[in-house]
């Protein structure tokens, strides 16, 4: 991490479309961000669609990036790239092209009327917990432990991680 900067932990989903392909193009996006730099990206996970259950799975992958933005004013900037990929949120869980949230900004706990930190349902999610702690192995979540802690209870939860994608 570069002084005075913020790691941000970023959670990615798509499933329309070239999902990966999506997803890494978004993870490059963000590391295009002003004053912001690439650290890692996970392996991607192929997730069984929660909720809304007629709609292709989902590759989910978490990124971490080093920033100097505040959380707002990175939010503002995920969701115009989200809406840069034609995301409609037609109703809830439904399928989008490109889904990014907020999951940890440094040890910040906030809650706005566009922004909660940590992202409030990071512990239940498989798709969220397992990327996050392939590449951040002993991260906390301000509030609720180690982020390990809390794969145990979501081991049900169909997730399958891909094989690298071929990108030559
Ligand atoms: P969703 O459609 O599930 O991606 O939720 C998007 C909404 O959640 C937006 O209105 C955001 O302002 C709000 N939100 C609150 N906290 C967060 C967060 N940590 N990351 C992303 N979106 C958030």
């Amino acid at each position: 991490m570069s002084t005075g900067s913020t790691n941000a932990l970023i959670g990615l989903g798509a499933n329309l479309g070239d999902a990966r392909g999506t997803i890494i193009q978004a993870v490059a996006a963000i590391a295009r961000f002003e004053a912001t730099t690439f650290v890692a990206c996970s392996s991607h996970y192929s997730t069984a669609p929660l909720g809304y259950e007629d709609q292709p799975p989902f590759v989910n992958a978490v990124a971490k990036f080093a920033t100097f933005l505040a959380p707002h004013v990175l939010l503002d900037n995920l969701q115009e790239l989200e809406r840069q990929y034609g995301r409609q949120r037609s109703f809830p869980n439904a399928p989008r092209t490109l889904d990014l949230d907020l999951l940890l900004y440094g040890s910040t706990v906030l809650s706005s009327p566009t922004l909660t930190l940590p992202h409030p349902r990071m512990c239940e999610r498989a798709f969220v917990l397992i990327p996050l702690v392939e590449i951040c192995p002993s991260i906390e979540i301000p509030g609720r432990g180690r982020a390990s802690e809390h794969l145990a209870q979501v081991v049900r939860q169909h997730v399958v991680r891909l094989a690298e994608r071929d990108e030559s």
